[in-house]
């Protein structure tokens, strides 16, 4: 096994350094979730879906332990809780049993299937045990739908987009026919004000949006009368099966772009819905080509709220640009949220030195510069890193403030330079559900929490203690 000298980087938590040499494989405080985490994410955004782990109680446990610290809302995930003898035997009786109480304790309209690292190591044959439970039931209760999502070959990105394909593919329905104003709305993982403003935005345009996941209200509801056992809202099998019949297919994300076996694609080669395929609109120039894509779908000009959204946004980078230009960045995350970001930063005159996320993904420079705005040189673009790695770099380059989860902020803390924080997790702060990234108005948020996070930084490191910028 290769193994690495210890440097500085590798210290504990308490600052000391562990005893001899670590592994050069081992990840070192991740910068990414488990895939499963990604697949719950898809189901709570599917109407009356409960989402069920097939493997060990912990997996469910810690993947709701993340949500509800970042949505701050109830999050209920099942699983057939793995014992010794399941994790030798196959978990088969367990996941029939855990599908029969899920069933009468919720009465779901979907249960999610996602597997985590245990059922994905010993091989558990879920398309079987999920027709062996149905034959046995005969067709009641509610559809079941499996996604394969090993946590040690991805991370919450994959199982997210993983999910969103195995959702589509088993329920839009394979059709020529075209709903006039229809269009079918993929989103990145992002916060619940970002969907409904995308949503917003569909219908600015007279676009009716099927939006696939839609956690807006689920993760993110008003105060209940009464509990209900799945929060109301999200997505239904009716409108995911109208999907073949949409008249386009708004995919967000830069790595989906070049994704053949993504559900836009699958959509596309299928049922012949036409695919956008866009980044995450974040910045003038990715916001201008989502509108631009409403525009394509809807055959209408910019709505001029959005015009003057615009127009806002370039007067709030002139009268800013002096106090960010110059300024260089760290950017973590998923790998979405970065390639957006960076591009917005380097629209602004901020250079994202370095660029990380967790995901391993090919051509993971190439993706970041062509998406940025303007020629920023070199930078460090870090692909399947952890934050022991983004920490040895942002001390060698020396950012002016990091952009990512709350995941970021020992190191900001260590390097005394600010967190802005976006992505997933945020538990931290509050709000993180209604952070908006998306569109003029999106990018008009971050731009001012941006700037007014450099200019704390000038105001507190300033011997005068002026209170005038
Ligand atoms: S064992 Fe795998 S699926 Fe379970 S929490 Fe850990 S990484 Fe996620």
């Amino acid at each position: 096994m290769n193994t690495v000298h210890l440097s500085p980087d590798l210290r504990t938590a308490s600052g000391e350094l562990p005893e001899g040499d670590v592994p050069e494989i081992a990840t070192r405080n991740a910068c990414k979730l488990c895939s499963p985490l990604g697949a719950a994410l898809v189901f709570k955004g599917i109407r009356g879906c409960l989402p069920f782990l097939h493997g060990s109680q912990g997996c469910a446990t810690y993947i709701r332990r993340y949500l509800i610290s970042h949505f701050r809302e109830p999050v209920d995930i099942a699983s057939s809780s793995f014992t010794e003898d399941d994790a030798i035997f196959g978990g088969a009786r367990n996941f029939a049993a855990g599908v029969d109480n899920v069933i009468r304790q919720y009465q779901p309209e979907l249960i999610g299937v996602a597997t985590t690292c245990l059922s994905e190591t010993i091989g558990d044959h879920m398309l079987g045990m999920i027709k062996t439970y149905q034959d046995k039931h005969a067709g009641d209760g509610p559809p079941l739908v499996h996604v394969s999502t090993p946590a040690y070959t991805g991370t919450h990105s994959d199982g997210y987009y993983a999910t969103l394909l195995a959702v589509v593919r088993q329920f839009a329905q394979r059709t020529s026919l075209r709903l006039p104003h229809r269009v079918n709305v993929l989103p990145a993982i992002m916060s619940c004000e970002d969907l409904r403003h995308l949503r917003e935005c569909c219908e600015a345009y007279g676009l009716s949006a099927t939006m696939l996941p839609d956690y807006n209200s689920t993760l993110e509801g008003g105060s209940w009368d009464a509990y209900h056992w799945i929060p109301p809202g999200g997505t239904s099998l009716d409108e995911i099966g109208e999907m073949g019949a949409a008249c386009a297919t708004l995919e967000i994300g830069h790595t989906q772009a070049a994704n053949s076996q993504s559900a836009a694609a699958w959509l596309q080669q299928t049922t012949g819905v036409q695919r956008l395929a866009l980044g995450w609109p974040l910045g003038i120039c990715l916001a201008d080509h989502f509108f631009t894509a409403l525009s394509i779908a809807s055959g209408r000009t910019m709505p001029r709220r959005f015009a003057e959204e615009r127009a806002r946004l370039v007067d709030a980078y002139v009268d800013a640009h002096k106090y960010v230009a110059g300024k260089t960045a760290a950017v973590f995350g998923e790998p979405d949220l970065v390639v957006a970001v960076a591009s917005f930063l380097s629209e602004i005159g901020i250079k994202p030195v370095i660029c990380a996320t967790g995901s391993k993904q090919k051509q993971w420079k190439e993706l970041i510069r062509e998406a940025l705005a303007s020629d920023i040189g070199e930078f460090t673009a870090l692909s399947g890193a952890d934050h022991a790695k983004i920490a040895t770099a942002a001390r060698e380059l020396k950012p002016d403030l990091l952009i990512g989860s709350s995941k970021g902020y020992p190191l900001a803390r260590e390097l005394d330079i600010p967190l802005v924080r976006l992505g997933f997790p945020i538990h931290d702060r509050i709000g993180s559900q209604r952070l908006l990234t998306v569109g003029y108005r999106g990018t008009l948020e971050l731009f001012d929490r941006v700037v007014n996070a450099l200019l704390e930084v000038k105001q507190s490191t300033s011997t005068s203690g002026y209170s005038y910028l």
